[in-house]
């Protein structure tokens, strides 16, 4: 398993996401998990299965770093810089208004649900089969995947994500992602 490499500058997600805490969290946080599975892996079953069958399939340190590397693989490639009235388009964006009345409406219920996830994880919004949304809330390593969905979307709540420029302000955090969304990316993840 190897580390992604980031699809920007360090600095291009400022003043959202410093380059500071980019460089931690993307060179030291994920470069650890990548570490700690490679670590772990040889002799496994688990050994030459793609990162998503290792989370679907995989417990305990196993489950926990390869899922903490999908999930930021996820999270790293859905951003790009700052931009104003920056929304979904296309199916996507029908189909948030279809089920959250509004793409407003949806913002606020996912921003909620990461707020109020306590301790570590994430909040995903993901679709199913049918091409229906999901808003989750995953603690730790935690990954719509392991219920049948696709991942599309997601914001990472564990506190090296934000403390360094947020502090204790998680909803503020989360709130400015909004501006950074590559809802390029997040549509196709949805069109398949
Ligand atoms: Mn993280």
């Amino acid at each position: 398993m190897q580390l992604i490499s980031l699809p920007y500058d360090p600095s291009a997600l400022e003043p959202v996401i410093s380059a500071s805490t980019l460089s931690f969290h993307h060179g030291k946080h994920l470069q650890a998990y990548v570490n700690n599975l490679n670590a772990a892996l040889p002799g496994t079953p688990y050994e030459r299965l793609p990162l998503e069958d290792i989370v679907r399939k995989a417990d305990g340190a196993i489950f926990n770093n390869a899922g903490q590397i999908l999930n930021h693989n996820l999270y790293f490639t859905q951003f790009r810089s700052p931009r104003q009235d920056n929304a979904p388009t296309g199916p996507l964006s029908k189909a948030i208004k279809a089920q959250f009345g509004s793409f407003e409406d949806f913002k606020a219920e996912f921003a909620a649900k990461g707020a109020g996830l306590f301790g570590s994880g994430w909040v995903w919004l993901s679709s199913d089969a049918e091409g229906n949304l999901h808003i989750t809330q995953e603690p730790n390593a935690g990954n719509p995947v392991t219920k049948g969905f696709t991942p599309l979307l997601t914001f990472d709540v564990w506190e090296h994500a934000y403390y360094l420029d947020y502090q204790n302000r998680r909803p503020d955090h989360l709130n400015s992602l909004w501006s950074i969304i590559d809802w390029d990316v997040v549509g196709k993840r949805y069109n398949g």
